[in-house]
């Protein structure tokens, strides 16, 4: 039994707007769901992927409107590392988002960047068979395209403290002495730790938490290790597009599980994912209301590429 690498990463936004016009337009993701937080249904929850809206190329913010910026720090995940094809890759993104007014820097062969509200993203030329999971974006040829999650990188004041849970209850390999990958039988994601004794503070630019993806069958088993390893998981929670238990992993992050399905497509078409305001069955009869007072966003339909299929590139 092993996890499928990383579901989701889900941070946090003060301006829908600015971060609609960053993920889908600037970096070319797909908007594939506008839906509302479950706790909170007057404030946005927003889907970022390919075009199909699998797990392992899903970003999400949830809408804090107008908060404040916050800062990473211990128990905090710093950076998403997406995978890119190749050099040229690399190159293409240096320039498109110079052409933005974006500060990106080279290190190593990556390129690393951060969103308009200072969330930290690195672009780095990978050497695995996974599927690359891309999104037919305006202005973004399929082969330079963003390919999906490849790691996070966490901030820890103890790099040794989440070992023990990481590798014997959720089984990760480690890689490297403050890496480890979860690794199944179609994707795998790392998380990697930098120390710091910093204090994070939440708030728009941060990271909530790090989905890691189950078969829906094994989730319940794996919340079982974690609880035996003394983690605080949660009960499985429905929520909707997926089923999911939380926890905090020794360092801090909040970790989440997250079944492969049922998905995004369990409300709409495909074809259209992401263009309507989905709602939970129990916020439906607020919608008319929900309309007119959630922040208006731009229309992503210009920025991908018309004409093109959806589906698999
Ligand atoms: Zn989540």
């Amino acid at each position: 039994m092993k996890l499928e690498g990383i579901h989701h990463i889900t941070a946090i936004t003060g301006d829908a707007p600015g971060n609609v016009d960053f993920y889908a337009r600037v970096l070319g993701l797909r908007l594939i769901k506008k839906t509302v937080n479950q706790d909170d249904p007057t404030v946005y929850h927003l889907f970022y992927g390919d075009e199909e809206g699998a797990p392992g190329n899903d970003l999400t913010f949830f809408e804090y409107p107008g908060v404040a910026r916050g800062r990473a720090g211990a128990g905090m995940v710093h950076r998403v590392v997406w995978r890119v094809a190749s050099p040229d890759a690399i190159e293409f993104w240096a320039r498109r988002l110079g052409d933005e007014g974006i500060e990106a820097r080279h290190e190593d062969g990556t390129l690393i960047f951060a969103d308009p509200e200072g969330l930290e993203h690195e672009l780095a030329v990978t050497d695995v068979a996974d599927a690359p999971l891309i999104a037919h974006a305006a202005g973004v040829p399929d082969e330079l395209a963003l390919q999906g999650f490849d790691a996070v990188r966490a901030l820890t004041a103890d790099p040794e403290a989440s070992r023990p849970l990481l590798e014997d209850a959720l089984a990760f390999e480690p890689r490297s002495p403050r890496e480890f990958e979860a690794r199944g039988s179609h994707r795998g994601g790392r998380i990697v730790y930098d120390v710091t004794d910093r204090r994070g503070v939440g708030g728009a630019g941060t990271v909530h938490h790090v989905a890691w993806a189950t078969d829906a069958d094994e989730q319940e088993r794996w919340r079982e290790r974690a609880l035996a390893a003394g983690a605080h998981a949660t009960p499985v929670i429905d929520r909707f597009y997926f089923r999911s238990v939380y926890f905090r992993e020794p360092s801090g992050v909040l970790f989440e599980l997250a079944t492969l399905g049922p998905g995004f497509t369990t409300d709409e078409p495909l074809e259209s994912l992401g263009e309507r305001l989905s709602l939970p069955p129990d916020y439906e009869p607020m919608r008319e209301r929900l309309e007119q007072t959630l922040t208006p966003l731009p229309e992503t339909r210009g920025w991908r590429r018309a004409g093109e299929p959806s589906g698999a590139p």
